[in-house]
C-alpha cells in the first residue's frame, strides 16, 4: 500500500512557471484533491501542512502566491496565519522561482525517500525551514538533507 505521499508524487507535473500542477482530481474551483482514509483532501493543504509542519485548522487559509489553485509547490504557498515564514522569504528574494526541470513523463517513480520530488522540496525550502525539520519530514538524517540541498 503506497503512502499518501507516494501517491501524490506520481501526480505532480512541474510547469514552466515553476508551479507543481496537480494532475489528479480537481474541485470546481481548480484545487487539487486526493482521497485519504475515505476523505477528500486538498493537495496543497497536505503539502503546506507537511512543509510548515503544522496541523492546519479549518480557519487556516492557504494562499497561493502564484494564483494557480492546482499548484502545490510549497514555496508558492503561504499559511495565512504564518506570514513571516515563506512570504517574507519570497519578498526578500531569498527564494527564486526559477524554472524547475520537467518531470520525465512515464518514468518509473523512484521510492519516495530520495525521490526527485523530496529532493526538490528540500532544495526549494533551503534557508526557509531547518534541516532538522526537513529530515523529520522525509525520515532521513540531517546529513542527507544537507547533501540534497547542495545538489
Ligand atoms: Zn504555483
Amino acid at each position: 500500500m503506497p503512502s499518501l505521499l507516494e501517491r501524490m508524487d506520481g501526480r505532480i507535473e512541474v510547469a514552466t512557471s515553476g508551479c507543481w500542477e496537480w494532475q489528479g482530481a480537481r474541485t470546481k474551483a481548480g484545487y487539487g484533491q486526493i482521497h485519504c482514509d475515505g476523505k477528500a483532501m486538498y493537495v496543497h493543504r497536505i503539502v503546506a501542512a507537511l512543509v510548515f509542519k503544522q496541523e492546519l485548522k479549518r480557519k487556516d487559509v492557504i494562499l497561493h502566491l502564484c494564483d494557480n489553485p492546482c499548484c502545490c509547490n510549497p514555496v508558492h504557498l503561504r499559511i495565512g496565519t504564518q506570514r513571516e515564514n515563506i512570504y517574507d522569504a519570497v519578498a526578500k528574494g531569498r527564494l527564486d522561482f526559477v524554472h524547475l526541470e520537467q518531470r520525465p513523463r512515464g518514468a518509473a517513480h523512484p521510492a519516495y525517500k530520495g525521490s526527485n520530488w523530496s529532493r526538490r522540496i528540500v532544495r526549494r525550502c533551503k534557508g526557509v525551514v531547518s534541516s532538522y525539520f526537513l529530515a523529520d519530514i522525509f525520515s532521513v538524517g540531517q546529513t542527507t538533507i544537507r547533501r540534497w540541498a547542495k545538489e
